[in-house]
């Protein structure tokens, strides 16, 4: 990248070379990003998308040290500081994502299979060159030097910068790199074994085809058109039933027969047991040996050291609090749900045994649903029509971040589907950045909802100049025709605003390092702005914007209104708790120093104690818990910690009467957004809310 400041120069830009490399002595990485592309991108984009699979491959042979190259100074380490060493490093991981995303992204969104299939591939060597770098002992010295330095008074740098500098030495020490030798390799090499682990474990599951056959009668409760969609076997005459989750949550959600359920439920949580249950006591071993190498109690210490929780104590203390806290509530919810169950079993003549057993659960509490919630959610997607909605979440969006977006139309973009906005601070008029909407489905494209930052907004060319955000909400809503409009669920509009919150985050960031910019907090609250805004789709005002029935163009109508939100808090305890027990089991395994725990016998202990369910006979649930080996590893309770701060903002900062209000959302786009991960989420929060945050709100929310 000869000069990433002369933006302008790239508009239309026909020759981009991107090149990141340094002296022979501390030789980072080589790249050469030398393509002919045609694509006309919008002012400011740096990316540069390759046109080819075989360019793309080409781009990703990164290893090859040869010109041209730009360098960065290689100070003896007692002469490395901010300005010739921490600086330029800081700003080389932001052309590293850049070359990153260019090539990543296009395994997700493109057409071409071909260039997918390439994608992938640059993707995975791209990844290795990156543990590479985070295992160089050359850079960790040089910023343990450069952090000496400021701490004695010897150099200055921002508190960004001091932070980058901290959080690198930091990241090099929680891979060895202050070690020995010795050690330092035997880290490494458990990073190794564990990351081919934790692919083996997910890729068992995806790769799972257990079914089982069964009749019509067995599947009754299920509704025709889903019967009439099972493949026949050719033998037997009956249908095939996958553990796929098409297949899986109707059953266990619809089918009447308890003995049907069981068979699905137990099949289900029987996959992959004895492979995967090797695999996760491999993987328990390693992070169990990793954090004794490195000084930590146990492994749950070592994750959680950079998350707001900070160790395993306090997510302890917090699962504990609020399991207690929902108890009275899950008591009336445990008392109804079995008196749905002895309605049942005198309607369908079996015997009533007073027991929630695991494949009772999802059956029971829809039936919960329906009778005491009766939501009619076909009748509730005639008003939510995608266009109305994608105009409405825009309009709603702009008010309250003070932002204005306009459709840039000619530009290149990967899918006649896909459209380009621009954004403006609209006080200011300041150009703030691009989202692309990738919203239908295609073959061969990503399979659910995501938002991909694909350019950070940071410093650049010595702290002279600052990158525009650029990134893409993608999704799979059913694409409107001519004759038949998209009409989304209630569901699907909450996923849009979670996306689009993401999104918001990733443009409205303003930090100095690419480190720090955009959803890059503290994973633990990585999610929290997003739920936040998802109250939006709740809220009698803001649904007043984004629906309206699709031919007459009425609002919803109050009664369906009200019965949607009353639905917010259906079986709500008996959810949480198993929310609960998911996050305490984890936090269980990955706090226990015993090399032979059984790991199932401990699952069964939590889910007795916290949610009085005994797992089915024979089950392995661990062995299916993707998260274990999917970068949750003693951070599941993440999901609910976000959603603690998610209600404390939206109740103290916005409230039902200030949903809409400009001044709220310019205090949220300052506090929460603009500064990226550059301070910690609780300072943050403190500035936003006027005081610590605390858990009342989010009680309230879950009716305590
Ligand atoms: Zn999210």
């Amino acid at each position: 990248l000869a000069s990433i400041s002369s933006r302008l120069a790239f508009r239309s830009a026909r020759y981009c070379r991107l090149s990141v490399s340094v002296q022979p002595k501390l030789k980072l990485l080589v790249v050469t990003m030398a393509t002919t592309t045609t694509k006309k991108m919008p002012p400011g984009c740096l990316l540069s998308f390759p046109d080819s699979a075989e360019q793309l491959t080409k781009l990703s042979r990164i290893s090859s040290p040869s010109p041209p190259s730009s360098t960065i100074a290689t100070p003896a380490i007692q002469e490395a500081g901010v300005a010739n060493f921490a600086r330029p490093l800081a700003e080389f991981d932001a052309r590293f994502a850049l070359l990153q995303s260019g090539l990543d992204f296009v395994q997700h969104v493109f057409p071409d299979k071909a260039m997918r299939d390439a994608s992938s591939e640059a993707d995975k060597k791209i990844s290795e060159h990156q543990v590479d770098i985070e295992m160089r002992k050359d850079l960790y010295d040089r910023f343990a030097a450069v952090q000496d330095k400021l701490r004695t008074g010897g150099d200055s740098a921002s508190a960004e910068l001091t932070r980058y500098i901290e959080r690198c030495v930091t990241d090099g020490r929680r891979n060895g790199l202050g070690l020995d030798e010795a050690t330092r390799d035997r880290v490494k090499a458990i990073k190794t074994e564990m990351s081919s682990i934790s692919i083996e474990f997910n890729r068992n599951l995806s790769e799972d085809v257990s079914s089982l056959l069964m009749d019509r009668a067995e599947l009754a409760g299920l509704p025709d058109d889903f019967l009439d969609s099972l493949e026949k076997d050719a033998d037997s005459g009956k249908l095939r039933v996958t553990l796929k989750y098409p297949h899986y949550f109707p059953v266990m959600k619809l089918a009447e027969r308890p003995e049907t359920r069981r068979r699905i439920e137990l099949a289900f949580n029987t996959r992959c047991k004895e492979a995967n249950l090797a695999l996760l006591q491999r993987l328990l071993a390693l992070r169990r040996e990793r954090a004794k190498l490195l000084n930590y109690p146990t492994h749950a210490d070592y994750a959680l050291e950079l998350r707001m929780a900070k160790n395993a104590d306090t997510v302890a203390k917090f699962l504990s609090n609020l399991s207690e806290k929902l108890k009275p509530l899950q008591a009336k919810e445990r008392a109804r749900l079995l008196e749905v169950k002895r309605a049942d079993c005198d309607r369908l003549g079996i015997p009533f045994d007073d027991v929630i057993n695991p494949w009772d659960v999802r059956y029971f509490s829809n039936q919960v649903e329906r009778l005491d919630y009766s939501v009619d959610h076909e009748r509730l997607r005639q008003y939510f029509p995608i266009e109305k909605v994608t105009k409405g979440l825009l309009e709603i969006y702009q008010r309250i971040l003070g932002l204005k977006f306009t459709q840039v139309t000619d530009c290149w973009v990967w899918n006649p589907d896909v459209t380009l906005y621009n954004v403006e601070d609209s006080a200011t008029g300041e150009q703030i950045g691009y989202f692309y909407l990738d919203l239908y489905p295609r073959d061969g494209k990503y399979g659910h909802a995501a938002c991909f930052g694909l350019q950070p907004s940071c410093l650049v060319d010595n702290g002279t100049n600052r990158t525009t955000s650029i990134c893409a909400v993608v999704a799979n809503f059913t694409k409107p025709t001519p004759e038949k409009p998209s009409l989304l669920t209630h569901d699907e509009v909450e996923t849009f605003f979670h996306e689009f919150g993401h999104a918001m985050h990733n443009l409205c960031a303003r930090t100095e390092t690419y480190m720090f910019s955009g959803t890059s907090v503290e994973r633990d609250f990585v999610e929290a702005p997003s739920q936040m805004l998802e109250n939006w789709v709740w809220s009698k005002k803001s649904l007043a914007l984004m629906s309206g029935h699709y031919s007459t163009g009425e609002p919803i109508p109050d009664d369906l209104l009200q019965s949607l939100v009353a639905s917010r808090l259906a079986n709500t305890a008996f959810f949480n708790q198993r929310q609960i027990v998911l996050s305490s089991f984890d936090q269980a395994i990955h706090t226990s120093p015993d090399p032979n725990l059984d790991i199932c016998a401990e699952y069964a202990r939590i889910s007795n104690r916290i949610l009085g369910i005994q797992p089915s006979e024979g089950s392995a649930f661990p062995a299916n818990f993707g998260h274990l080996a999917g970068g949750y590893d003693a951070q599941y309770y993440g999901y609910m910690w976000s959603e603690v701060y998610s209600a404390d903002m939206f109740c103290t900062g916005f409230g039902e009467d200030k949903v809409l209000s400009p001044e709220a959302g310019a205090a949220y786009r300052r506090c929460i957004l603009q500064p990226g991960g550059s301070r910690d989420a609780v300072d943050m929060l403190r500035d936003f809310l006027g005081r610590d945050p605390t858990d009342a709100a989010f009680l309230k929310m879950k009716g305590l």
